[in-house]
């Protein structure tokens, strides 16, 4: 959607889309589609592009998308990647027919800590540009389940979250609903959605569940817990949807994700 918005175009039933992927992330979900070892940064699986040479490779596909998603990993290890990428399009005169769109697994704080203030407000005020960014559970169980990183780094995620919205970019979530069996889920439910209308009070309408299932990378990974929590995300995205019926109207429901305002 935000991508067949930007290009002026119906949206399609599928969408081809350029993927380049940074080999590197700082957190192993179990249920990552990429193999570990392209997660390492280890040279035997992967090599150092400029983005310019990424924008030039892809202008040698004979049938190109007219997206690019900038994922991983984690793009954010490299905070100057989706500037670069914007800088590299606008070289090659791409910048106004080109979508660019990036994934961030919210872990880090590199975009203010490395970026300068005139190259954040570049990355917010590109037209073609949108980013998604992936909570990694609805509680801290289930994010440090899911991500085996420290559960305090739950609470990190919402801040991220903020700080991005803040700076003007237009933002997107994402949360998977993966974690052990448990009671209580109404009022943990309850107490996620509250934090994501912290942030914007219409982020839970710009929030997308993923549906977690098992690809070849994954099978050899999953354990027995993975197995009930694969079960469970169901129960948990009904408890999801419960809550935004209590919360939003079934028109507001219905808004399409890209008309909704974080502003
Ligand atoms: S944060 Fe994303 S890229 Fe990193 S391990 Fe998790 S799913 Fe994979």
């Amino acid at each position: 959607l935000p991508a067949s918005k930007a290009l002026s175009i119906e949206t399609p039933e599928m969408l081809k889309v350029q993927v380049f992927q940074n080999a590197a992330c700082n957190w192993r979900c179990w249920y990552c589609f990429v193999d570990f070892n392209r997660l390492s940064a280890d040279r035997r699986v992967s090599e150092y592009f400029t983005a310019v040479d990424l924008i030039d490779m892809y202008l040698e596909e004979s049938d190109r998308p007219s997206v690019i998603d900038v994922t991983g990993g984690q793009p954010d290890l490299v905070p100057e990647w989706v500037f670069w990428m914007m800088e590299a399009l606008t070289k090659r005169h791409l910048e106004n027919s080109v979508f660019l769109w990036s994934d961030d697994n919210l872990s880090n704080d590199y975009f203010w800590r490395y970026l300068t203030s005139s190259q954040r407000s570049h990355i917010a005020e590109y037209p073609m540009y949108a980013r998604v960014a992936c909570f990694k559970g609805y509680d801290a169980a289930s994010f440090s389940f899911n991500t085996s990183a420290e559960s305090q780094l739950f609470d990190q995620q919402f801040e991220l979250f903020a700080g991005l919205v803040s700076e003007g970019l237009d933002m997107y979530a994402y949360v998977t609903f993966t974690g052990l069996p448990k009671d209580g889920l109404s009022a943990s439910m309850a107490r996620f959605v509250d934090r994501l209308q912290r942030i914007h009070p219409n982020l839970p309408l710009r929030t997308v569940p993923l549906k977690i299932e098992v690809f070849t990378p994954t099978s050899h990974r999953v354990k027995q817990g993975h197995t009930l929590a694969l079960k469970f995300q169901y129960d948990v995205h009904s408890a999801w949807l419960e809550e935004l019926d209590r919360r939003f109207s079934s028109q507001e429901r219905a808004i399409p994700i890209t008309d909704v305002s974080l502003k």
